[in-house]
């Protein structure tokens, strides 16, 4: 699996701080292969890669996890929301009939899937719902569509031999106001490669329909040539979503992404059988689990951080219970904020640190400047680290001279550290702990 291999990357890494760049892109050369073995189309999985090197570089490693657990779970986030948001329904709120459009290759399973969203719609939606094949290519394609509305009893536009998919949509189109239908399902052909005959049909029946819905359906197990497909129909007819088939089977899933990121529409539903049932929502999380052949290292990273967070929320409630706030805990929040991009948890509360936090982001302030403090505060005794009282003159020489920072610098922090523990005294008279940890959370 993946994180198997990117434990070979990092055995070298010894320790747990920051990831490195060049740690970085050994582990995204592993993440790249994996995604091209899922089938994510190259040009898609090189974008992505690209994106979430740079996230993942400086990102610190969590104390009870491993280098290239941390990546995966990087890796995987960035995944799952480049595929987006689970919200998988339909948006009918037309004037009835709402017409949803199944369009796609021959056997991606357009038809399975229109019985099914049918059987959906009535059942859960409680929608009165018509079904129409225009698919007049392969023999008996209108007659499975008529045997699938049987089992799930929903009713489909009776068959007339000889009309061409236009003509069959319009008269769908007809029966459904008439019979007050609130949703027309248009079942349409597909062809075994995608072609301008096939586009100029679809375009014409979308133009006779006005789908509220044009759905992409998409067999999981299409591959590497699933990105042109989707380009394909993405540049002709106006899709609204996409769904993917067989992924009851053994697909890595690497065509949602690659769906994604071609044609930018949501992905609706999966399908995950044969039978009428068998349609789901769709997942983000478990499908980029399964594009990263990851198992569950995403909630093992995710419970560390969690219990991480806690650990320090309460060291940290402890010491301000007796009034203290020495220069490791600046230091921890330092690190937090060099870490995370943004404020510690308790330096967002702190008038000095947001106005840090304000410079840095407008560029005025560089990283140097944390990098510098953390120096200095570590040519700190010990003592010194817990009780910043004892610095005096003689010994702010000696602790710029060991960071290679001026007295000036040493000033500044030390300034600083006297307005964050008021602060913290100000906090705990005003609210108190209970208060605090409110505002923490
Ligand atoms: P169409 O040519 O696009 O209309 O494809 P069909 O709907 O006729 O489906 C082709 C085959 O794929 C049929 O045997 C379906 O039962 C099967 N099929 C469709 N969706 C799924 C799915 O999600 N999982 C599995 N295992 N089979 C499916
Ligand atoms: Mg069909």
């Amino acid at each position: 699996s993946l994180s198997d291999r990117l434990g070979g990357v990092f055995d070298r890494l010894r320790g747990r701080g920051a990831l490195t760049e060049a740690d970085v892109r050994a582990a995204m050369r592993e993440v790249r292969v994996a995604l091209l073995e899922a089938d994510v189309a190259l040009p898609v999985a090189r974008d992505f890669v690209d994106q979430v090197t740079e996230k993942a570089i400086g990102h610190n490693v969590l104390r009870s996890v491993t280098p290239g657990q941390q990546v995966v779970k990087i890796v995987s986030d960035a995944l799952t929301e480049m595929l987006g948001s689970d919200q998988s329904d339909l948006l009918l709120d037309v004037t009835p009939p709402a017409v949803v459009m199944m369009v796609g290759l021959q056997g991606s399973g357009k038809t399975t899937t229109a019985a099914k969203i049918a059987k959906r719609l009535k059942e859960k939606d409680r929608k009165k719902v018509l079904m129409a094949s225009l698919d007049v290519n392969r023999p008996a394609a209108q007659e499975q569509l008529a045997t699938l509305g049987t089992q799930t009893e929903v009713a489909t536009l009776p068959i007339v031999a000889g009309q061409r998919p236009v003509e069959i949509a319009s008269r769908a189109m007809q029966a459904a106001k008439l019979q007050g239908y609130d949703v027309l399902i248009l079942d349409t052909a597909g062809r075994l490669h995608v072609d301008q005959a096939l586009m100029d049909e679809m375009k014409a029946i979308a133009d006779v329909s006005n789908p509220a819905e044009i759905l992409l359906i998409v067999d999981s197990l299409t591959g590497q040539d699933a990105v042109n497909v989707a380009q394909s129909f993405s540049d002709q007819v106006p899709l609204t979503g996409v769904v993917l088939t067989r992924l009851d089977g053994d697909a890595r899933g690497g065509a949602a992404l690659s769906m994604r990121a071609v044609t930018g529409k949501p992905i609706k539903f999966a399908g995950t059988g044969e039978k009428l049932d068998a349609l789901e929502a769709f997942h983000p999380q478990r499908i980029a689990g399964r594009i990263l052949g990851m198992g569950d290292v995403v909630s093992l990273v995710e419970k560390a951080a969690e219990s991480i967070q806690a650990e320090d929320a309460e060291r940290m409630a402890a010491k301000l219970a007796k009034g203290q706030f020495d220069m490791n805990d600046l230091r921890g929040q330092l690190a937090q904020m060099r870490r995370m991009g943004g404020l510690g948890a308790l330096a967002g509360m702190i008038p000095g640190m947001k106005k840090a936090q304000a410079a840095m982001a407008s560029g005025a302030v560089d990283e140097k400047i944390l990098v510098h403090m953390d120096a200095m505060i570590g040519s700190m005794t010990v003592k010194e680290r817990a009780k910043p009282a004892l610095i005096n003159a003689k010994r702010k020489i000696r602790i710029a001279k060991g960071s290679g920072t001026t007295v000036q610098e040493v000033n500044k922090l030390l300034k600083m550290h006297l307005e964050m523990s008021n602060a913290m005294k100000k906090i705990r008279k005003m609210g108190g702990l209970k208060g605090l940890l409110g505002m923490m959370g």
